[in-house]
Parts: C-alpha cells; structure tokens; sequence
C-alpha cells in the first residue's frame, strides 16, 4: 500500500461475469488474468478490505442463448444458474490456491459441493476477511448475475459494486464505431438508463439506485484497476445519484 494512501472502500462486491473469465480461444478459461485477478484481491484483503464476489456463467450458458434452441425459459435459466456456480467453484479453487480463505454460497441448493446463501452467515465471513464466492444468481429466473450483485450488496451492506469488464467504463456510444464516444468519469443512474447505456442490467441500476449503492465499472486489464479504486484514484466510471 502507497504511504498515506487512504482506503475509501472497506466492504466490496466484485463483479465478475463469465465474459471476463473466457480466454480469446473458445470455451477455455483466461488464466493469466483470473491469477492476475486473484492474486489482486489477495492484496486487497492484506489491507483489510472484505471482499465479496458475485459471479456470472455467461462463458458456459446464457439463458437467453439456450432459450433460443427451443428449451423452457425456466430450465433455461436453471442452466444458467448453474453454470455460475461451476465458474465459482475455479475461483475458490484458485484463491485456495494463493492460500486466501474462501468459501462459495450458492442461492440454490447444490449439497455437497457447496453452502446455500445465507445473509448473516456471508456478514460474518466478511467481517472475518473470507472471501465470499455467491453463485447460483438469486436463484430465480429472470434475473441476471449483474441484478445479483446489487442485490447481495445491498443485503451484506457493501460500499460499492465493482463491475470487472473489458473495456475502462462508460462511454457515451461504442468507442469502436464512434470516435466521438466520450468516457465519462461519472454519470447518474438516471443518465445510465434514459441513454439505455447496456454497460450492466437496468434492474441492477435501478435496485443500486434505489439503494443509494454506488457501481464502478472498470477495465479488469488493467493491473492495478481495483487498488486505485480503493484509494479513491480516478479510474473506471463511476454510477451514483
Ligand atoms: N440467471 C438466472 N437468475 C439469476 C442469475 C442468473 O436465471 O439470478 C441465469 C440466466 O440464464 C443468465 C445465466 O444465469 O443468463 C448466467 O448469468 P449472467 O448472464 O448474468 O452471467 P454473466 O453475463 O455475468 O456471465
């Protein structure tokens, strides 16, 4: 940690969506940046900030995607829901890895592989510098793991939810096609959904709205991202009232 360098986040929730987690090559995992990302969160914790994780498994299935070929949008989603809880199972195996105490809850039922999400529990593991792995979404339907995220940040009282992505934050259009395209360093959560941004779910900017919980959307390639945004550096885009 910088000298006089001063934590402004104590409790997170990381987003990292199966997107984040994919490598170039199809169907195989980034591990140069999921250690990178790991070894990252390890020195997060080192300056005690508790770290909770909510995980996506668009990597491995997508709802939408399986709806698609003619499967019920319910087991569709129950699919879906359970490919989050595969990519959980990489991430606490790997942070067992770097020795970082872990453990994955999942919103559904999955005996023997791992513990269902209970609030108070996944408090006090925080408090207890645990890293916490929720998968299985929030175990319905309908939803998405970027609602997830919000929801289990407001449930375990976080400060912010960090959203991993691949690009620095929130642009006003597609850099890639519009060279106009501004990032903006901060913007509303109205701004985000009356210019329909898509840079994360509406319903998870609507419940972190609601609940006054701020959202950072940052470039997970950059190293050192999520340090910087514990120090209060300008980095990423952040969502607030
Ligand atoms: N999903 C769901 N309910 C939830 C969270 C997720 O039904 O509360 C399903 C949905 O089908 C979704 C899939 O799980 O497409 C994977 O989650 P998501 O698309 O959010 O993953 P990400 O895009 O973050 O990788």
């Amino acid at each position: 940690m910088k000298k006089n360098a001063k934590l402004v986040y104590q409790r997170i929730i990381l987003k990292i969506s199966g997107e984040i987690l994919k490598s170039n090559y199809e169907s195989e995992i980034d591990l140069h940046l999921l250690n990178r990302m790991i070894k990252e969160i390890k020195s997060l914790i080192k300056i005690g900030i508790q770290v909770g994780i909510v995980v996506g498994g668009g990597n491995l299935i997508r709802g939408s995607n399986v709806k698609k070929i003619g499967v019920s949008v319910n087991t569709a989603d129950h699919m879906g829901m359970l490919s989050t809880i595969i990519n959980g199972l990489l991430i606490t195996d790997t942070m067992n890895r770097y020795t970082i105490k872990t453990q994955l809850m999942s919103a559904i039922s999955v005996s023997g592989i791992c513990q269902i999400y209970n609030v108070e529990k996944a408090i006090y593991l925080l408090s207890k510098q645990c890293v916490l792995v929720f998968s299985g979404g929030i175990g319905c339907p309908f939803f998405t793991t970027d609602s997830a995220a919000c929801i289990r940040g407001i449930e375990v009282k976080a400060d912010i939810v960090l959203k991993a992505t691949k690009v620095d934050g929130v642009y006003s259009s597609d850099p890639k096609t519009n060279y106009d395209a501004i990032m903006y360093q901060n913007i509303k959560y109205e701004d985000v959904l009356n210019q329909d941004l898509k840079i994360m779910d509406p319903t998870a900017i609507i419940l972190a709205r609601d609940h006054s919980l701020p959202i950072c959307i940052f470039n997970m390639y950059k190293s050192g991202a999520l340090y910087r945004i514990m120090t209060g550096e300008q980095e990423g885009t952040l969502i607030i009232s």
